[in-house]
């Protein structure tokens, strides 16, 4: 069963119309209704509620699926959490460089390694936006 549109209305409107993972706006991407993630998927018995649910771009979804967690590259370290949009903030685990998307902690790196943030065509979009850009620069 899908998000209700209730809970669809509040997780657009608590996400700004941005992905949560990558952050491009719904507007900026060639889909313009993005998929409600549940951050523990079906799979998993994650089920819709406000607490569970993110707004992704397909891309992400997609690429997320029902993992919970990934591996850091360039490490052998263990599987660390994937980033969770509900319980930390973007800022604490990536950064902007450029249109590019930098993990900056294992979280973020395994984050961006497993949902491909960095893949060409996501770069390209997020540069054709101005993601990235210092405002005061
Ligand atoms: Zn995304």
């Amino acid at each position: 069963m899908p998000a209700s549109t209730e809970l669809r209305e509040l997780v657009v409107a608590r996400a700004e119309n941005r992905c949560e993972y990558c952050t491009i706006h719904q507007d900026h991407d060639r889909v313009l209704r993005f998929p409600v993630d549940r951050i523990v998927a079906g799979q998993h018995g994650g089920v819709y509620t406000a607490e569970n649910t993110a707004l992704a771009c397909p891309h992400c979804n997609g690429k997320k699926g029902p993992n919970l967690t990934s591996l850091v590259p360039g490490t052998s370290s263990p599987p660390v959490p994937l980033f969770n949009p509900r319980t930390e903030r973007w800022s604490a685990h990536f950064q902007f460089r450029g249109p590019i998307i930098v993990g900056i902690t294992d979280v973020g790196r395994a984050t961006v390694a497993l949902l491909d943030m960095n893949a060409d065509e996501r770069v390209s979009l997020r540069a054709a936006r101005g993601y990235g850009e210092d405002p005061n620069g």
